[in-house]
């Protein structure tokens, strides 16, 4: 190998040059056991009221753990997951692991689970939800289901069918991720959202003189009031943001001003206090990833 090297070739055996192909492909057959290995964990942002502070609830966030690598960010597993078949199982671990975890906290508390495009658009989607309702002992008022815009690519008679019977159920539906998507305020029309996350992107650096993101908030406030929906400003960091997202009128407030995500047993402390200060949870500290 070392003799091909000088020779300006490619090394096959050098482990360090797997194509990128072949390295999905390794990372795939770790993902694939990392459930049962114990790789996976649930960690827990803070979601609060923007005008009292109060803790409205939590978003459940995936985490791996990998035995070699070290932390991968749910930003590169999950798309893999999506592609090789394994969110449906990862995605129904997450949900039974943060509703049995919010069973713990009272019953005002909410609990946000990320749903994958496939997962919803599964058959029995539905079932699964309510059977993991029923096994935690939440209140179907207390889980909120955050969808991205993608569910609609797929747009067919399940979509509808499935909202209907999700409101049925009687858990609250948030649009995830609002306005880095296709965006069509049709979405809007056609889904009963409770609220709106407004995407980092538009949140973080607002408050900077001359924002445009400004006037993006400010609209998107309007158009959720009128529909009678939460809105949560995502990515929150500094206070300069925060008294922004305040004048313009944002329900909730989710950032690193008033936690990273957090473990179970830090969640379950904050959920028992009413109120979490700006700033105010230097222990609450994950690495960045
Ligand atoms: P998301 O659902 O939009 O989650 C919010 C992301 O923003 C989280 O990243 C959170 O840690 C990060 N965040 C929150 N506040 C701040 C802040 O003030 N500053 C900065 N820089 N970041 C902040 P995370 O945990 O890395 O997750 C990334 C994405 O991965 C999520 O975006 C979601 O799309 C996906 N994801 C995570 N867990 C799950 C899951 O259990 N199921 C599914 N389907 N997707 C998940
Ligand atoms: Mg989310
Ligand atoms: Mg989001
Ligand atoms: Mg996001």
């Amino acid at each position: 190998a070392a003799k091909a090297a000088g020779r300006g070739k490619h090394c096959f055996y050098e482990p360090s040059m797997h194509s990128e192909a072949a390295d999905r492909q390794l990372l795939e057959n770790d993902l694939r056991q990392a459930i049962d290995r114990g790789e996976l964990n649930v960690v827990y942002q803070p979601i609060v009221r923007a005008s009292t502070e109060e803790i409205s609830g939590f978003e459940s966030l995936v985490r791996w753990t990998h035995p070699v690598r070290g932390a991968i960010s749910p930003e590169k597993f999950i798309p893999l997951a999506e592609e090789c078949g394994l969110i449906g199982q990862i995605g129904q671990w997450v949900l039974e692991t943060a509703l049995k975890e919010a069973a713990n906290w009272p019953d005002h508390v909410r609990i946000a689970v990320n749903l994958s495009p496939i997962q919803f658009n599964d058959p029995a989607v539905v079932d699964a939800i309510a059977k993991a309702i029923d096994e935690s002992g939440v209140k179907p008022a207390q889980v909120e289901l955050e969808i991205t815009e993608g569910v609609f690519l797929a747009d067919s008679d399940h979509t509808e069918d499935t909202f209907a019977r999700l409101k049925k159920l009687g858990v609250r539906l948030a649009l995830d991720d609002f306005g880095t998507g296709y965006s069509s305020l049709g979405y809007l029309k056609k889904a009963p959202f409770d609220k709106i996350k407004i995407d980092q992107s538009f949140v973080r650096g607002a408050a900077a003189p001359s924002s445009r993101n400004t006037a993006i908030i400010r609209a998107i406030v309007s158009l959720a009031e009128s529909l009678e929906m939460e809105t949560c400003a995502e990515g929150v960091e500094t206070h300069d943001d925060l008294a922004l997202i305040r004048e313009l009128g944002c329900s909730h407030v989710q950032g690193y001003i008033f936690g990273r995500p957090a473990a179970a047993d830090q969640a379950r402390a904050l959920a028992n206090r009413s109120r979490v200060e700006a700033a105010g949870f230097q222990c609450m500290r994950e690495p960045r990833h």
